[in-house]
């Protein structure tokens, strides 16, 4: 009876949204502003979608990474996450209080700590709990769990600063069953990953019904859509409900100044037939799955920053737009961007469920686009990672570099580039005073991946690149580098088509990289092996140049000759006596031997296109497949060389070098110096600005 009444369970749950719910949860909880605490109970609904009979469960205590400095977290960070450290003793912890099955059976004493990523034993991120009856496939299991958890001093992602909280990884939160063949999976088996310092996170879609109870003066603001707001008279608190289905986490925030302001996005005014057109054409797909729908856009600013308050909306809006149009429409009814206050700079830049933190400061130079990019990017992972949840444990480049290539694509479509970085000295704009142009972000994003191209290979485990420096340039920057790579060599709108596939295909479901590169050689319809084993799935090195390039005049040929059946010799004299009159006739055509080396320095081998031009204004090309070291091309010409390029149409931004890849026979002093000098100075401040968002 109980597995039939469960099996029934199960359809419903699964068939409910857009989604399949695997993982459900509905929470009460209420924030203790004084000890900044919320005591909570969730019941969480899991799904068993597998063929397996599974017997433990595995939840993440994400909070516990705060507990104290022997975490993971604490230990890889040394507590501090993307320049924000760790201060005072206001540490986070969570505790469970009890964890009954709906059987009625008390699992509270099953619980053990484990660590099943590095070992270390006094980390507590992660609980497995030994059920008394397995959960066998296609059964649904309801847990009960009381919990308390207190919140840090933020400053990476979640926490709080004297009356403001973002409250984000603070409830109990069931793993990902990942059965054989679910992504890399070869046998059924947790997939709940510690909390670790480069480390985003992972888990299954499902419906959140959440109850907040809160102090009454404080604005509040949550994933999803709010669905009540009961006054609690007698202790001046409030209660919220807030209900998503088709998500795969849950984060809020309150403060009491915060200005709220609501602004639709009406779907219908801000996209024309034509543009609608355009997208579904390009697609290949109907007018009717390019269409938008409207959305709720909800800023919560802080007062000082009211002036920008139009900025993020056009930002929002431009995401709304620009993702949606690109890869299917955002699904959900709302989007609630927070703006942190001063100080709690750590909870900026990040990215849950139809909630983003921006960020923003009191006064932004006015060629900045940095609040618009952080907006957009933010907004972006509601597509990569939300909709398309890959594992941000495993693969943080399938979410941070898609939405970096993403969000390039608008903010140079939208804004023109991201403008001029933020830098002054000695209270002047050091990019005017530069006479610096504005820039687009992979110009950036290739200076970033430049710093250190050979430290890691592009996918790793988050925890497992070099240093958080590296993960950093991998999982942002060189994926978006990769990806415009990809898109120089398949062409723009085979490219679009490929990431609106991807998109489309694995929307609401959790894909690895190897799905993206089986996308792109489908969509292409070429085979992108080679590409994607050298750039995507290992560390190959691109680097051509040029090695040697000659031009030298044909002189008259000396030595002994046969000519109609007799020998003859021509010696050195008569040959430069022949030169001379050459070189004084005005009707002779000079002949030049021209000779062109390429070296292929680095290990990657792509095929390359190589332009040779002449004086006399006739232009050579030749393709070389690069798999020798080195290739040579002979000319023989009326004319010199003038100049040869590697890849002039800058195809491989990934070659690690461009200065090596052009030679002129006469150099060019004003070529580049200008710029060389000052690439330095601000790439210093480069990876502060770039690493500054989630
Ligand atoms: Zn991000």
């Amino acid at each position: 009876m109980r597995f039939l009444l469960l099996s029934l369970l199960t359809w419903s749950v699964a068939l409910a949204g857009l989604s399949k719910h695997i993982a459900s949860y509905d929470i009460q909880a209420t924030l203790n502003h004084k000890t900044h605490t919320i005591t909570g109970n969730e019941t969480l609904t899991w799904v068993n979608d597998s063929p397996d009979t599974v017997s433990t469960l595995q939840f993440h205590l994400y909070m516990n990474a705060f507990r104290n400095t022997k975490s993971t977290f604490f230990t890889e960070s040394g507590g501090q996450l993307r320049g924000d450290q760790f201060k005072g003793d206001e540490w986070g912890w969570i505790e469970v209080k009890k964890m009954r099955l709906a059987s009625g059976a008390d699992v509270t004493k099953a619980i053990r700590f484990i660590h099943p990523d590095d070992n270390n034993a006094e980390d507590r991120t992660v609980i497995e709990v030994a059920l008394p009856q397995a959960v066998k496939p296609g059964e649904t299991i309801q847990v009960a769990i009381d919990f308390e958890t207190k919140m840090p001093m933020v400053f990476a992602r979640t926490g709080f600063r004297k009356d403001f909280y973002l409250v984000g990884q603070w409830f109990p939160k069931i793993g990902v069953w990942e059965t054989a063949g679910f992504r890399y999976s070869t046998q059924g088996a947790w997939n709940c990953h510690q909390f670790h310092a480069n480390s985003e996170f992972f888990a299954n879609f499902g419906r959140y019904d959440v109850q907040l109870t809160v102090p009454s003066e404080m604005v509040i603001g949550a994933t999803g859509e709010q669905t009540k707001r009961v006054e609690n008279v007698s202790n001046k608190t409030t209660t919220y409900g807030f209900h998503q289905e088709d998500v795969t986490d849950f984060a809020w925030t309150v403060q009491p100044n915060y200005i709220r302001v609501e602004r639709m996005f009406e779907a219908a005014k801000e996209t024309t037939a034509k543009e609608i057109a355009y997208e579904a054409k390009l697609g290949g797909v109907p007018e009717e799955d390019v269409r938008l729908s409207d959305v709720k856009m909800i800023v919560l600013m802080q007062p000082e920053h009211a002036e920008q308050i139009e900025r993020t909306f056009h930002a929002t809006r431009a995401a709304l737009k620009h993702f949606g149009l690109w890869y299917g429409r955002y699904p959900y009814k709302t989007i609630t961007v927070v703006d942190p206050p001063y100080g709690a700079g750590g909870a900026g830049g990040m990215e849950y469920p139809t909630f983003i933190t921006a960020g923003t400061s009191w006064k932004l130079p006015p060629g900045s686009r940095g609040l618009e990019e952080v907006t957009v990017h933010e907004f972006g992972h509601q597509f990569w990672m939300q909709l398309v949840a890959t594992n941000e444990f495993e693969e943080s480049p399938m979410d941070e570099g898609l939405n970096t290539y993403s969000t390039t694509l608008i903010m140079d479509k939208v804004y023109g580039g991201i403008g001029q970085l933020p830098i002054t000295l000695f209270g002047m704009n050091v990019w005017d005073w530069l006479h610096l142009p504005g820039i687009s972000d992979l110009s950036l994003d290739r200076a970033a991946f430049l710093m250190s191209p050979a430290d890691d290979d592009l996918l790793r485990k988050s925890w497992q690149y070099y240093d958080s420096q590296s993960y950093g340039i991998n999982s942002y920057m060189r994926m978006g580098v990769t990806l415009d790579t990809l898109e120089r060599i398949v062409g723009h709108d085979t490219m679009a088509r490929l990431m609106r596939t991807y998109h489309t295909r694995y929307r609401f479901r959790h894909p690895t990289a190897r799905d993206f590169a089986k996308v792109a050689s489908e969509v292409s319809g070429q085979n992108l092996d080679w590409f994607f084993n050298q750039f995507f799935f290992g560390n190959r090195l691109l680097d051509y140049r040029i090695g040697e390039v000659t031009s030298e005049q044909r002189r008259t040929p000396m030595g002994r000759f046969e000519k109609g059946g007799t020998f003859q010799i021509t010696t050195r004299k008569d040959a430069r006596k022949a030169d001379d009159a050459n070189d004084e006739s005005k009707a002779f055509r000079k002949e030049y031997l021209g000779t062109v080396k390429i070296q292929r320095h680095g290990d990657a081998v792509a095929p390359v296109e190589i332009v040779i031009r002449f004086k006399d204004g006739s232009v050579e090309k030749r393709q070389w497949d690069g798999e020798y070291r080195w290739v040579k091309y002979t000319f023989v010409r009326s004319s010199e060389i003038e100049s040869v390029d590697i890849d002039p149409a800058k195809k491989y931004r990934l070659d690690v070098s461009f200065a090596n890849n052009s030679w002129v026979s006469k150099y060019q002093v004003e070529v580049s110096t200008h710029w060389s000098a000052n690439v330095l100075f601000w790439l210093q401040n480069l990876m502060l600005i770039l690493t500054s968002v989630a």
